[in-house]
């Protein structure tokens, strides 16, 4: 157990803040408020800090829950200390399974060498290779205002109207797409699929050397000791107060900052989305079929949306050198009828597969469907506030960044006459932030600059 934690005995019934959930949104928003000299405590139902970021170790594999993995071109990734995290990385692009040929569809920015292969993979004429090339450029490089300013449809019909022809939507981007926003019908907002496109052009995805769950523990650890108190559920919120099985606390302000179902049972003024599953198998390979780390893509009419060999990008997730293999599919399945589909994408026997565990994610994100509501009210009234992915975008970004907005809630409303001390604050920690990412990427300065840009373009939409 890192620092800044502790279970539930003896717990003080008083604290300027309270914050319901240890997921990343109420850390980001805790992490703040301490900085800024607020008395801050969280109290978490479950038994870790980072909340749907979850990893255990079976058989010595680092298992996360569900496939997921950290963008470094969401623009709250300053808000992290990356080198600590040691990321492991996936190479940016994709393998596309065509007539049982693997295609790499790669970043040419980044491997040049890849653009040979990358220009002849299946992906319809030149021309619809073009839209799809000015779809990332558009993305990666309008500046945020204006693609949020555009004309909203879902995703598909914006695909579409771009110019993408139906080989490059059906084997590169539904299945991509389907493997992050949790849905292949591309119905989700165009302007949030502009958003996440713009983060996969910007940045770099990769895998913590710890698992996922590293990301949450990192933000826990930075609060002073004893203040995330795990197997805490709070039972009832009013203003002013929140009930657990240990009694009752009181606090100046409560932030509410759980998964979206809970959100909204806790506070009935709270609306969410539907929720999105995921269900991930889990196998071990004795080696990776693979000469880079790449993403395999699920082939049209397939329940697979993807398939990675995770330890190829963070080799920390394996004990010894086998292959970690996770694989999605969108409906709950089972991992015997998907053993041989699963071989066939990594170009293997099904008897060379070990499945090590499957998990089932009913809540893994709330849906992001057109009309987008990016920022919704973090304030609540009466000392209320919530965060979390369902205020912004489902994603680590937008509980993150949720959780920032809500911490200058309740600065604004707690501390309004500090406000030079406590941005001041504030303002140093993102600087250190910074300073750490230029120093991690000093060739990538258009990553870092780029984040940088989106970020201060995000907040000043809102
Ligand atoms: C399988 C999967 C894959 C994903 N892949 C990606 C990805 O690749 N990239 C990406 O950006 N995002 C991904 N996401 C989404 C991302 O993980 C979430 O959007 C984000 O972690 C949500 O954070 P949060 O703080 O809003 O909520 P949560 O992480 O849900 O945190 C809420 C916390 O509140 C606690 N809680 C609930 N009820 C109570 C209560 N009554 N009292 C006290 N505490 C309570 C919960 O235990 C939890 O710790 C994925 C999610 C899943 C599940």
């Amino acid at each position: 157990m890192r620092s800044g934690y502790r279970r539930a005995v003896s717990m003080p019934s008083r604290a300027e803040v309270l914050v319901v959930g240890a997921g990343l949104a109420g850390l980001s928003a805790a992490t703040r408020l301490a900085d800024a000299g607020l008395d801050v405590h969280v109290l978490e139902a479950g038994g870790h800090a980072g909340g749907r970021l979850a990893t255990e170790r079976i058989d010595g594999f680092l298992v996360d829950r569900g496939f997921q993995v950290f963008n470094t071109g969401y623009p709250r990734a300053a808000d992290l200390d990356l080198p600590d995290l040691r990321l492991g990385w996936f190479e940016r692009g994709a393998v596309l399974r065509v007539d049982g040929r693997a295609h790499r569809v790669v970043d040419p920015r980044r491997r040049p060498s890849a653009v040979p292969a990358t220009a002849t993979a299946p992906l319809g004429s030149l021309r619809e290779k073009a839209a799809l090339v000015a779809f990332s450029l558009r993305a990666g490089y309008t500046p945020v205002g204006r693609l949020l300013g555009a004309p909203e449809q879902s995703a598909e019909q914006a695909l579409r109207a771009a110019g993408i022809g139906e080989a490059a939507l059906e084997l590169f981007l539904r299945p991509f797409l389907a493997g992050v926003l949790l849905e292949e019908e591309l119905a989700t907002s165009s302007r949030y699929v502009d958003l996440l496109w713009r983060s996969f052009v910007r940045g770099s995805t990769g895998l913590p050397a710890e698992g996922m769950q590293a990301i949450g523990e990192q933000l826990a650890a930075r609060l002073p000791a004893g203040r995330v108190h795990l197997h805490t559920p709070a039972r009832a919120v009013s203003p002013g107060t929140v009930r657990t099985d240990g009694g009752t606390w009181s606090a100046d302000a409560v932030v509410v900052a759980t998964d979206p179902a809970t959100a909204t049972g806790l506070l009935p003024a709270v609306e969410a989305a539907a929720p999105r599953q995921v269900t991930t198998h889990l196998h071990v390979l004795p080696g990776s079929p693979w000469s880079t780390p790449l993403i395999v893509l699920g082939r049209p009419g397939s329940p697979v949306v993807n398939s990675a060999v995770v330890s190829d990008a963070q080799p920390r997730y394996s004990p010894d050198g086998r292959a970690l293999v996770a694989s999605s599919t969108l409906v709950p399945t089972r991992e015997e009828e998907l053993r041989a589909e699963i071989a066939a994408l990594h170009g293997v026997a099904p008897s060379d597969l070990e499945h090590l565990t499957s998990v089932t994610v009913q809540g893994a994100q709330p849906a992001a469907l057109p009309p987008l509501q990016l920022r919704r009210p973090v304030a609540l009234g009466d000392g209320l506030y919530v965060c979390g992915d369902h205020r912004d975008t489902p994603s680590i970004q937008g509980a993150m960044a949720s959780g920032a907005r809500a911490a200058r809630a309740v600065l604004r409303a707690l501390r309004p006459a500090g406000s030079a001390d406590v941005q001041g604050a504030m303002a140093s920690g993102a600087r250190a932030a910074r300073a750490v990412l230029r120093a991690l990427r000093p060739a990538g300065s258009a990553d870092v600059q780029g984040a940088d840009v989106q970020g201060a373009d995000v907040q000043g939409a809102g």
